[in-house]
């Protein structure tokens, strides 16, 4: 369901209600982050548990693996990083500054 811009409270939604299933991927919650989740490849295993979990379908899947992190829905909560098995104990997705990160040119897609 789409919100005219315009619109009043009256005609908005009540909060809270998830009204059609898959309908995360229609924000654009990257504006709200501080940190974001940093691949690191040689830990990955491919478990997707990130993937499943992410609440705003921010990680992408491809052929059943791991294949990015979309920064534009990624509102940084850190979830997929503390669900991470990663390899021997190393996290294959790190938390980091988003303005860190930028800097050293991983940038928003
Ligand atoms: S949870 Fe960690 S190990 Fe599993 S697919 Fe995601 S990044 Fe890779
Ligand atoms: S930090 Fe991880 S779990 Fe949270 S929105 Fe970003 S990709 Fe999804």
């Amino acid at each position: 369901m789409s919100v005219p811009k315009d619109a009043g409270w009256k005609d908005v939604p009540i909060a809270g209600r998830i009204l059609e299933p898959g309908s995360a991927a229609k924000y654009e919650t990257g504006g709200w982050r501080t940190y974001r989740p940093q691949h690191v490849p040689e830990n990955c295993i491919h478990c997707l548990f990130c993937w499943l979990y992410c609440p705003d379908m921010a990680v992408i899947a491809k052929d059943g693996k791991f294949s990015e992190i979309n920064y534009r829905a990624c509102k940084g909560c850190g979830v997929c990083a503390q669900v991470c098995p990663g390899k021997r104990g190393n996290k294959a997705l790190v938390m980091v500054l988003d303005e860190v990160a930028a800097a050293s040119g991983n940038d928003a897609k």
